[in-house]
């Protein structure tokens, strides 16, 4: 059985004061669960002190991003090294506002999933359609593509632990949330596609997430799915009630 992932990716929101707070409210009450896990994605200034303030607890603290180079002359970057020394556990890789607004590409998101193994920090590597590749037929091609791009080069064992995110860039922030058959459909073929690069055993190990309008009304159903092992979840992540209501959901 893969554990479900409940990820909530604040994306660039809240103040110092407003991320503690929430961590306060919901760290006791996430489960010491082996069913589940759940990750707060939070921006670069708050990680030191959350990471602090989740020490001990069922809690886990994410970047939403990093550079691939451990360090050097890259003005305004974060790197690798860095997250794991403060004690960060995840990273976000390859968002769809980083591919649309700051230039990632398959390149650069597969060269930082290498880098986060290198320094022992688990990825969680965005891919997804635009509402035009949809409709143009192109969803399951394009995430094969951006898959296997992402992957490649990884062992087996590495690819076990990445966990992958099916996002659909119209679902994120619209209010549309694929239906489930449809975003089960897409994250049946990405565990194809890691299963053609890899093996059975490590496809059927990989968690598979979905992510685009997930909430507490719709979080069940997408979680019941064959496929579906988590959700990364921006705007009703933001709120401590409807966090847990979602980490609840994956229990
Ligand atoms: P929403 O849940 O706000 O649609 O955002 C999804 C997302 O982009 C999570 O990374």
């Amino acid at each position: 059985m893969r554990k479900k992932v409940i990820a909530g990716n604040w994306k660039m929101n809240k103040t110092i004061a407003e991320a503690n707070q929430f961590v306060d409210d919901v760290v006791n009450s996430i489960p010491a669960d082996d069913r589940v896990e759940a990750i707060v994605c939070a921006p670069f200034p708050f990680l030191v002190s959350l990471v602090e303030k989740t020490k001990g607890t069922n809690l886990k603290v994410s970047a939403q991003n990093m550079h691939f180079e451990e360090n050097g002359a890259f003005t305004g970057e974060v790197s690798p090294v860095m997250l794991k020394d403060l004690g960060v556990t995840h990273v976000v890789l390859g968002h769809s506002e980083r591919r649309e607004y700051f230039a990632e590409t398959d390149e650069t998101v597969n060269k930082k999933t290498h880098a986060a193994f290198a320094h022992g920090l688990t990825p969680i590597v965005c891919v997804g359609e635009t509402l035009e590749q949809r409709e143009a037929n192109e969803t399951m091609s394009l995430v094969e593509t951006q898959v296997k791009k992402a992957l490649e080069g990884l062992s087996n064992e590495q690819v076990t632990k990445t966990i992958i995110a099916y996002e659909p860039v119209w679902a994120i922030g619209t209010g549309k949330t694929a239906s489930s058959e449809d975003a089960n459909e897409v994250c049946a073929h990405i565990r194809k596609v890691v299963k053609s690069v890899t093996d059975e055993a490590t496809s059927e190990a990989v968690v598979i997430q979905y992510g685009g309008s997930v909430k507490p009304a719709n979080v069940d159903e997408l979680l019941a799915q064959s496929d579906i092992d988590g959700a990364l979840v921006g705007g009703a992540s933001l709120e401590a009630d409807s966090f847990l209501q979602l980490v609840e959901a994956g229990a």
